[in-house]
């Protein structure tokens, strides 16, 4: 599965922001957005005018980094968030929400999509009571994901329940202790608490 590995806080740094990359750090002032707000490089610090092109270009790669998606699969959404009815750009938000990965991380189960994404290729999960390892499903309402039995017992697993801190979004019914959540709705932008403005990846893509 391709995947992109460079440094995680090199990205936040290029977009100005917090993308919750690595889990607790993220939350502490270790955080190099809090110690080194600017871009990284030896011109990281000098004022650039960016076209409205870069703009949409820099949301773009912002979106891809915060969810982990590359091109090619980001692409492919896009073009089904066009298929569907409604807004493109929501639906792409809503597409992109409704990950795999993304939903074992907003369930509490992981501390980042990165991490969510290597459980799950690890083969810890289950979804609808099967065995899954692809991060990438689309989830639907009524998906029912839990933690296989044999994993439940871990101590990776027992770690991130007692340290589990997070409150799951109003369309994912969790029950951390139990390791299992049920889809019971589809999450729609308000669900969507990232800063993120999806008219310039429309725009971008329109070209
Ligand atoms: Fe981004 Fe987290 Fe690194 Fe901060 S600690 S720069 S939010 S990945």
């Amino acid at each position: 599965m391709a995947r992109y590995t460079g440094a995680s806080c090199r990205q936040c740094r290029r977009e100005g922001m917090k993308l919750f990359l690595k889990g607790d750090r993220c939350y502490t002032d270790k955080c190099a957005i809090v110690k080194r707000n600017y871009a990284p490089g030896q011109h990281g610090q000098g004022r650039k005018k960016v076209s409205n092109y870069g703009l949409q270009l820099r949301e773009k790669q912002k979106v891809k980094r915060i969810y982990g998606v590359l091109e090619t699969q980001f692409r492919n959404m896009y073009e089904r968030a066009e298929k569907m009815s409604g807004k493109t750009g929501e639906n792409l938000l809503s597409l992109l929400e409704r990950r795999l990965d993304n939903v074992v991380y907003r369930m509490g189960l992981a501390n980042s999509r990165k991490e969510a994404r290597q459980l799950l290729t690890h083969a810890h999960f289950t979804l609808n009571g099967k065995k899954v390892d692809i991060p990438s499903i689309t989830v639907k309402v009524g998906d029912v994901i839990g933690v296989k039995e044999t994993s439940k017992s871990s101590a990776k697993f027992k770690g991130i329940v007692e340290a589990n801190t997070k409150v799951a979004p109003r369309w994912i019914d969790a029950n951390v202790e139990n390791m299992t959540a049920t889809v019971t709705a589809l999450p729609n932008r308000e669900d969507i608490d990232l800063e993120i403005a999806e008219h310039l990846i429309i725009e971008l893509y329109s070209k």
